[in-house]
């Protein structure tokens, strides 16, 4: 280890726990235990791997009050929404202890013998996690990467460690072989950087900025190591005027606050057809008027502080020059609390293009379904976004228009881990969850076998 870092409290600025940060040399000795791990743990017959995913499963379950409690502590979301991600985390290891015993390959007609396809694991594993949903994110990544039967190496952000290190702890009380489920702490540009070159890690899970994921995926293409990037978004909630505008309005607060807005998926720009852009906007003050925002600790609470100083002060950038149209309400006081924000914007503006990655939305107006489906795809993005219409021809048209890999018709959900989840253009590349999951993990083996004699 060499030094630490202090780990706060957003919703205080409080210290909760120094963090050891760990060296090139602490990576390479968990790689070389993970190497050693994996081995074994590829050896086992499918349903022990099932088994033991699906004991883990059930630990997890176990400490949800436990996670979700240290989750708004050191994360500052509110606990209602801490208990759904810890239980998410158990939910997703259950679904992935199906994959060990379902990952079947090909048998395919050839000429001369027998020809079969195996999915074979990489090997190690490396997690990159952002802090934004600490435990759901690295979930997604090594729980199928599990079930394929590769051994991981996670590392979580310096500002939220917690969670992840208590699922280390979680994994070898389930009874996972020592090594096979590391989460190594300390900075980015050396952990993160040394899951990159190292030659044993043979995949690399990334979460986070366009801008690290785009470095992250080119020192991987110097190492020929596949890269999965789950990177940022500016995604469109689209309201046709034959929608159902009241229930559209009460729901987009939460398509865009939830989480104060440091979601890749946030709704993040309100588009409107013009027919309906006043109507929409009085149904929408009131709604954001209610949004509460408060101590994340209470089951009331919708939304907690921001992250950090640093990121608020980010955050509050954008609204230098900004039509405000209405804000929410936040606490005052030593947290880094920002009120939920709504801005009038144009297509060019800096809030209708970049992520802000906190609770500021932007409502822009259009005319018609091509220009709303134009505006749609006007970013660098294409992640999430939701549709609001009750014409279903135009549903299917508009969700088959707009260029995001996951739409939702009259609905904001995103995430289900029984379905496919992942970006467009600058959004990332690759897919983490739903059936192909842990497919993504293992690399195709054909073996031709033959049968006739030559
Ligand atoms: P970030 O810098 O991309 O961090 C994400 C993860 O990558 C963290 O674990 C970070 O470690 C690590 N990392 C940083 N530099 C690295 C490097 N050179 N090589 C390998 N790993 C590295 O994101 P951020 O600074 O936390 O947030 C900045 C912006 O990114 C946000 O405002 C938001 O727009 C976007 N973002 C998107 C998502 C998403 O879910 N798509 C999530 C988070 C952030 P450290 O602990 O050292 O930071
Ligand atoms: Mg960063």
């Amino acid at each position: 280890m060499s030094g630490t870092f202090t780990v706060i409290n957003p919703a205080t600025a409080q210290p909760i726990r120094e963090i050891g940060r760990a060296t090139v040399e602490d990576v390479d000795a968990v790689v070389a235990r993970a190497v050693r791990a994996q081995r074994t743990w590829a050896g086992l017959a499918p349903v022990a791997r099932a088994d033991a995913l699906r004991r883990f499963a059930r630990v997890v379950e176990d400490h949800v009050e436990e996670l979700a409690q240290l989750e708004v502590l050191n994360s500052g979301h509110p606990i209602e929404s801490a208990r759904w991600e810890a239980s998410h985390v158990a939910q997703v290891l259950n679904f992935s202890s199906g994959a060990p015993e379902r990952l079947s390959g090909l048998q395919i007609p050839v000429a001369g013998g027998l020809d079969v396809t195996f999915h074979e694991p990489y090997g190690v594993v490396g997690i990159i996690v952002p802090w934004n949903f600490p435990m759901t994110i690295a979930s997604w990544g090594f729980a199928p990467a599990l079930a394929a039967g590769n051994a991981v190496v996670i590392k979580p952000a310096e500002l939220t460690p917690l969670t992840a290190m208590r699922l280390g702890d979680l994994a070898l009380e389930a009874g996972l072989p020592d090594g096979l489920f590391t989460v190594v702490t300390g900075s980015g540009s050396v952990v993160g950087q040394r899951f990159v070159s190292h030659p044993d890690v043979r995949k690399v899970v990334f979460t986070g900025s366009t801008e690290v994921g785009t470095d992250v995926a080119a020192g991987c293409a110097r190492n020929l190591k596949p890269v999965t990037l789950e990177l940022g978004g500016k995604s469109a909630n689209i309201v046709f005027d034959d929608a159902d505008l009241e229930l559209a309005a009460a729901s987009a607060p939460g398509a865009v606050f939830d989480n104060a807005g440091q979601d890749c998926c946030a709704r993040s720009r309100i588009l409107v057809q013009r027919s309906v852009y006043d109507r929409f906007l009085e149904l929408l003050e009131p709604a954001v008027a209610e949004w509460k925002v408060g101590d994340p600790a209470l089951e009331s609470t919708q939304m907690g502080p921001l992250i950090s100083a640093s990121h608020r002060s980010t955050v509050a950038s954008f609204l230098d020059d900004a039509d405000v149209a209405f804000r929410g309400s936040a606490p005052e006081g030593d947290g880094f609390w920002f009120a939920p924000t709504v801005v009038l914007a144009q297509p060019s503006d800096r809030l209708a293009q970049e992520e802000v990655f906190g609770p500021v939305v932007a409502v822009l107006p259009f005319d018609d379904e091509a220009d709303g489906i134009r505006l749609a795809n006007d970013t660098a993005y294409g992640l999430a976004g939701s549709i609001w219409t009750e014409n279903l021809g135009r549903a299917v048209r508009v969700s088959r228009a707009v260029k995001s890999g996951v739409l939702s018709v009259n609905s904001h959900s995103s995430v289900r881990y029984s379905t496919p989840f992942g970006g467009m253009k600058a959004s990332g590349l690759g897919r983490e969850l739903g059936p192909d999951a842990a497919e993504h993990f293992t690399e195709t083996k054909n073996v031709f076998f033959a049968t006739d004699a030559s």
